[in-house]
């Protein structure tokens, strides 16, 4: 997956060292041309756990007398399929 490579160099790699923004790279010291597996999926979860909070946060946060809170929700601000 694309998007999570370039996800991946936000963050530390685990596994060879390289520094957010850095190439991973191999132990000859030649940068990869992709980051390390391990690498994706540490900000895989890392994007996962940030989701979850939103949501955990979307729910605590959400008025529970509001009559139109479903609209808002699936209405208008909904993105177009
Ligand atoms: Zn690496």
């Amino acid at each position: 997956m694309k998007v999570l490579r370039e996800l991946a160099l936000l963050i530390r790699c685990p596994v060879c060292g390289a520094k957010p923004k850095q190439k991973c790279e191999l132990s000859t010291g030649l940068p990869r041309t992709e980051p390390h597996l391990e690498r994706c999926l540490a900000v895989e979860n890392a994007v996962q756990l940030t989701t979850a909070r939103l949501h955990l946060v979307a729910r605590t946060d959400e008025p529970r007398n509001r009559p139109n809170s479903s609209l808002v929700e699936h209405g208008v601000n909904a993105p177009k399929r």
